[in-house]
């Protein structure tokens, strides 16, 4: 099949770049190797930030600042500029195209404090923001005539002779049978990789950095991989995020003895790091919200308290809420420069795959959903330039065929998998020490040294989900060797990553 633009990925920055590309006039297609509605952008739930001063004062230098400070130096700062600058455009375009944000009492757009933010810049909808942002551009999309293909599975990249991309080669999840996407532009979209963090994450068991792992082995350059958020307030037993609105409407963070021990509105990585270190002591850690009294709970907060009671067995509204920090947001990923073009010609990313040099070495809350919106339109309009440019297909191939080598299936990759997951958390997590990334990165290389040995054993055409999930684990370990490399090459503790002695 042949498109102008290419699109993996349907979340928030797939979706973005799929309208900003078709309403500059060219044929979209956009590929996801699940349904729209289930990417990580449906589960985002704090807000997007922007400077609108609807609730307090504020400003775009103040949201600038902010973002800088917490990325410790290694955030870009004229790309930061330009996302604060965009941000109350980009909020006024989604309320424009239908996003029931939440409103004040005088009918503005409502705003609530994160952590890290000198002023209420989080615009939301209840705790469900990402959802009606997703449902929202998805609904755009559609109605402007962007082709959707559900269940296509990123194999690999279609490169011509000199590397330049040209399409990408598909898993076709449904039938089994392999396909070949010849686009003038491609974008990838493809999320995080918080999922090597196995369930120790908030995010989908689909976050497993797929886009990422494709795109290095094409040629693209990853850039700061070693930075993985960690967010205080994972559920103790099950890992799913209690939002950061929580606190921002006023939550406590408490010991066992019931005492508070750090600003719970400072920046993620401080939080975690103290909560690591009140564990490490032995202690439990609680968020209470019980002070915040159930009517305010139920319109301000209603998600948080049906995901405590589902899954931690505990209502908010009159019982503490256990908790532990969980990997959930990757700031590494595809290096792209300010077009969103990466070091590969025709290729471009966006969202969480990508590394537009905003969040530095930890991302401000509310600052996700405004990158992907920003720069998935920056994506989406260069890309589709880029295809009005050209005046035919390039053609191409892929320079790995994985899925024809011969597997053994001696070794099952699902007990390895949850291995991997629990050893990053414990060895490659908030704090790190250089034996133990060590460690981790023998165990890596072991494992990716073994594949063959492992496969997928069930040898269903259709619908082979084990399949999938094999070819997750492989782009797994691809991704988890560059984030214990990159853990390894960075000396000094900053921002998200913390080393010490032993
Ligand atoms: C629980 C939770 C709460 C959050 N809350 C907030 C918040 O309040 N504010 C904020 O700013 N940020 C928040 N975030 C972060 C934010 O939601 C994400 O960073 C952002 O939505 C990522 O968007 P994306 O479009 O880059 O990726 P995603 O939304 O993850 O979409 C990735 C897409 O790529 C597809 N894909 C992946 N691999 C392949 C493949 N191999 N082949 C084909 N398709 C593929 C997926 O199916 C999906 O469609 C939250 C995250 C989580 C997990």
């Amino acid at each position: 099949m042949k498109t102008d633009v290419l699109i993996i990925g349907a979340g928030g920055a797939g979706l973005t770049a799929a309208i900003a590309a078709k309403e500059e006039d060219v044929d979209v297609v956009v590929l996801t190797k699940e349904y729209p509605t289930r990417s990580q952008t449906c589960m985002a739930q704090g807000g997007i930030n922007a400077a609108l001063g609807n609730v307090e004062e504020d400003s775009v230098e103040a949201h600038i600042q902010n973002t800088l400070k917490s990325a410790h130096g290694l955030a870009n700062e004229e790309s930061v500029r330009y996302m604060c600058s965009e941000a109350p455009a980009t909020v006024a375009w989604l309320d424009s195209i239908g996003v029931c944000f939440s409103r004040t009492q005088d009918a503005k757009v409502a705003q609530r404090k994160l952590g890290g933010a000198s002023a209420a810049r989080a615009c939301y909808a209840q705790d469900y923001t990402g959802l009606k942002i997703l449902h929202t551009l998805y609904e755009r999309a559609l109605s402007l005539g962007v082709e959707m293909k559900n269940e296509k599975i990123l194999l690999e990249l279609l490169q011509d002779g000199s590397g330049l991309v040209c399409g990408a080669l598909m898993l076709d999840l449904r039938s089994g049978q392999k396909e070949s996407y010849f686009a003038k532009s491609v974008i990838l979209a493809t999320g995080g990789y918080s999922r090597i963090y196995g369930k120790n994450s908030t995010n989908s068991t689909k976050a497993t950095g797929d886009g990422i792992a494709v795109a290095k082995r094409a040629g693209a350059k990853l850039l700061q991989m070693e930075f993985v958020q960690f967010h205080p307030t994972g559920l103790k037993n099950s890992s799913i995020l209690i939002s950061e609105s929580a606190r921002g409407e006023g939550g406590y963070i408490l010991n066992s003895e019931g005492e508070r021990f750090t600003n719970e509105l400072a920046p993620r990585d401080e939080v975690s790091r103290a909560l690591d270190a009140e564990i490490k002591k032995g202690e439990e850690i609680f968020l209470d919200i019980r002070h915040l009294g159930e009517e305010f709970i139920n319109e301000g907060l209603p998600q948080e308290r049906k995901l405590a009671k589902l899954y931690e067995n505990v209502d908010p509204v009159h019982d503490l809420i256990p908790i532990k920090p969980v990997a959930h947001y990757t700031m590494g990923g595809i290096e792209v420069d300010n077009n969103s073009q990466t070091n590969l010609e025709g290729l471009y990313a966006c969202g969480e795959c990508s590394n537009h040099r905003v969040h530095g070495a930890n991302r401000l809350g509310g600052n996700s959903l405004l990158e992907i919106v920003v720069f998935g339109k920056e994506a989406g309009v260069n890309a589709a330039k880029r295809a009005k440019s050209m005046e035919s297909h390039a053609t191409g191939s892929a320079k790995d065929d994985f899925l024809e080598q011969e597997f053994s299936h001696e070794v099952d990759f699902y007990e390895l998998r949850e291995m991997m997951g629990d050893l990053l958390y414990n060895k490659v997590g908030i704090v790190r020490c250089e034996r133990e990334l060590r460690e981790a990165a023998a165990f890596i290389e072991e494992t990716k040294k073994n594949l063959l040995r492992m496969g997928a054993k069930d040898k269903a055409q259709r619908y082979n989900t084990n399949l999938a999930e094999f070819l997750e684990f492989r782009n797994m370990l691809d991704v988890a060797e560059v984030v214990v490399s990159s853990a390894l090459s960075r000396k000094e503790s900053v921002g998200a990553h913390t080393m010490v002695e032993e």
